[in-house]
């Protein structure tokens, strides 16, 4: 198959042939039709994750079609849709069985055997999936059926940015209704913070970015109040929406530099719970003052929008079909999987809420 490989940091992706291993047990090969293009990507590209990812196919937000299954695999069959999650779980471990599989101590991607080969080497795939690809060879736990009238390129979607935003509000930080948030970045994953607080029934919800066009964005996910951190300090600015209070609920959904992690604290009243959402490149230290938190205050991270896949794509689907998860508005850009280069140009430009790989002839 044709794949878009990763071999340094910073270096370009180069498009190649790859060999995929045939399904074992339990294991299911998925014609890819759409990949989204995520953030997440683009930090491994960087090398901020470290230089033991390469080389890897890159890319983890991916939809298709069941192709074939290996020995076991009885709930899925050939010519069924599928969004990829990309974190695993065993079932049978305490944080699978307390309800939080995405946190699963045992997943099985990390113990499974090598599956992608090119250029004589083993490859690597983004977050065990490798979706920048014809085809994906996953668990089967990995791959979420859904119903075979959702477009593949929204439904790629679900299988990060939206799970991990709209989670982050919904399943993380479980915003109450009337509640006042704010949410620093509005790029692919804050403007899915910003509509999973606005599904919640959050009162105000105030759009953090330095980009006016991003900002511009966000009120179409739902974003009531827009401030921009290149004017002013944001939690002087978020304080003055809130009768100097702050915000119930913040959210840090950039992961690229220390400052907007503490902001998301600061701007926070009595009681505010911060959740961090963006993955920080390695060495982030954030400072904070210790007294900063005493007002009874809660900073959790959360991990893919505390997924639980095989109940949360399925219901998010749901909230699509209903008209109130927008899908449609995500996707500014489609290109080719031999464009993925110039994808990435846009991505770093800031230029795009999402572009989406259109791989369904990619062999
Ligand atoms: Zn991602
Ligand atoms: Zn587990």
């Amino acid at each position: 198959m044709k794949a878009a490989v990763a071999y340094a940091a910073n270096a370009p992706l180069k498009i190649e042939d790859v060999d995929v291993a045939t399904p074992g047990p339990r294991e299911v090969l998925v014609k890819l039709m759409a990949s989204g293009v995520c953030h997440s990507d683009w930090h491994i590209l960087k090398g901020e994750w470290g230089d033991a990812l390469f080389p890897a196919i890159l890319g983890h937000e991916g939809a298709g079609v069941v192709q074939s299954v290996g020995d076991g695999v009885t709930r899925l069959k050939a010519g069924d849709h599928v969004i990829l999650a990309w974190r695993t779980s065993c079932g049978i471990c305490e944080m699978c069985q307390r309800g939080f599989p995405v946190l699963c101590t045992a997943s099985p991607v990390a113990a499974s055997r090598p599956r992608l080969a090119g250029s004589g080497s083993t490859l690597g795939a983004a977050a065990g999936l490798g979706t920048f690809a014809g085809y994906a060879l996953v668990p089967e736990i990995a791959a979420v059926l859904i119903d075979a009238d959702i477009p593949f390129a929204q439904a790629a979607l679900l299988g990060c940015g939206v799970m991990t935003g709209v989670g982050a509000a919904i399943n993380t930080a479980q915003v109450r209704p009337g509640a006042t948030c704010a949410v620093f970045g509005c790029g692919g994953v804050g403007l899915n913070v910003i509509q999973g607080c606005a599904i919640a029934g959050a009162d105000m919800i105030i759009a953090v970015d330095m980009l006016d066009n991003k900002l511009d964005m966000s009120r179409n996910f739902g974003a009531t109040h827009l401030v921009n951190a290149s004017r002013g300090d944001p939690v002087q600015q978020i304080l003055d929406l809130t009768h100097g209070l702050g915000v119930h609920y913040a959210f840090e959904a950039i992961g690229l530099v220390p400052e907007p992690f503490l902001q998301s604290v600061l701007c926070t009243r009595r009681r505010g719970v911060t959740t961090w959402v963006g993955h920080a490149p390695l060495n982030t230290p954030v400072t904070i003052d210790a007294r900063a938190l005493m007002q009874e205050k809660t900073i959790i991270a959360s991990m893919y929008g505390s997924a639980r896949p095989h109940i949360d794509f399925p219901r998010l689907l749901g909230l699509y079909r209903d008209g109130k998860l927008k899908l449609d508005e995500l996707i500014t850009r489609r290109f080719e999987l031999a464009d993925v280069n110039e994808a990435f140009e846009v991505l770093k430009r800031g230029e795009v809420a999402r572009s989406v790989l259109d791989l369904e002839t990619v062999g």
